[in-house]
């Protein structure tokens, strides 16, 4: 299967596989924000997904599909965090050994957690070392079957159904906005909105720093960018994938982004009018229904926030840096 035949049949067996593991999360919707906007938001509320971010749904997807060699031998993953922890949970629940390749530099709470789910974690250094390299080898030496953090089918399926069950619970969009890293939460998300509702707009988000998937999407050609420099470090993707970007080419219909400024102003809005904790990267789409690249005057507009996972130390000096 090539990313252009990956369909929604696929998000629906995905979906499957998920309900009764999975938390169905709340959509929640805010006056302050939509009187501000003049639109109706829809925010679909993956911080409150089990581990804290969408990445479980991809993940355990993944893992459910082992054959027996693979689920005895074990897995191994590469992440700064929200994909270790899914996949350090889903392993656990499903009686699979895992290996964590994280970088040294991940933030303390994503470290303590992924331990925390009984897997191993192997440290590396992101200046001076490939974690995939290191993957690789980890699953030549062990047997271990890799599962990547986006460039994969099943991680895509598993991430496409949060616009699934988002679409079931409100109905038809005018817009869908996804935060974007390496594409399988857009990609998954924007094949079930053409699937469903094929006059949606569908609009991956990522950080102004790192606008790879935006120079990607208009030029055509996989775009490489050194590491961004931004809060959002679950997007700190260098590029999309070989699978989700043909996706992305054929289903998105834009990309735009989000600074750190503005990420920081959506945290804080959150916490303030809705009572809740989102990562930065979890931001981005919010980010960029609060700003002035987007009209959305009068629509419809679902909202997906992907992830919750942030230290309180941080997420303190990062709103008080906005002060
Ligand atoms: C991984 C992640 C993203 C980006 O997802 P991709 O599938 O890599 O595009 C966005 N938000 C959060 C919270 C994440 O953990």
């Amino acid at each position: 299967m090539t990313g252009a035949t990956f369909s929604y049949d696929d998000v629906i067996r995905a979906h499957e596989r998920l309900v009764g593991i999975i938390s169905q999360t709340p959509v929640l919707t805010s006056t302050t924000a939509n009187e501000r906007l003049g639109a109706q938001l829809y925010f679909k509320c993956e911080n409150f997904q089990r581990m804290g971010a969408f990445k479980f749904r991809g993940a355990y997807n993944a893992l459910a599909q082992f054959t027996p060699e693979q689920r005895r031998l074990g897995v191994v993953a590469f992440s700064s965090g929200n994909h270790a922890q899914g996949i350090a949970l889903a392993a656990k629940l499903l009686g699979i050994p895992a290996v964590i390749v994280m970088p040294t530099d991940a933030p303390t709470i994503k470290l303590e957690a992924t331990r925390g789910y009984g897997a191993e974690v192997v440290l590396y250094d992101r200046a001076t070392e490939d974690r995939e390299a290191i993957g690789q080898r980890l699953a030549y030496e062990r047997g271990l079957t890799l599962v990547p953090p986006y460039d994969h089918l099943q991680v895509m399926a598993g991430q496409g159904t949060v616009a699934k069950e988002l679409f079931e619970e409100v109905g038809s969009l005018d817009v869908l906005l996804v935060p974007l890293g390496g594409g399988g939460l857009l990609s998954g998300c924007a094949t079930v909105a053409k699937a469903l509702h094929p006059e949606c707009r569908v609009i991956g988000v990522e950080p102004e720093a790192g606008n790879d998937g935006q120079r990607s999407f208009r030029s055509h050609l996989i775009v490489h960018i050194d590491l961004p420099v931004t809060i959002a470090d679950g997007a700190q993707t260098q590029h999309l994938g070989r699978h989700t970007f043909p996706v992305i080419l054929e289903r998105v219909d834009d990309i735009v982004t989000a600074s750190d400024k503005e990420l920081v102003e959506a945290m804080a809005f959150f916490a303030s009018r809705m009572k809740m904790l989102v990562e930065p990267t979890g931001c981005l789409g919010a980010a960029a229904a609060f700003g002035d690249q987007l009209d959305l005057r009068g629509q419809r507009v679902g909202v997906v926030i992907s992830g919750g996972n942030i230290d309180l130390t941080r997420f303190s000096s990062l709103l008080q840096g906005a002060l």
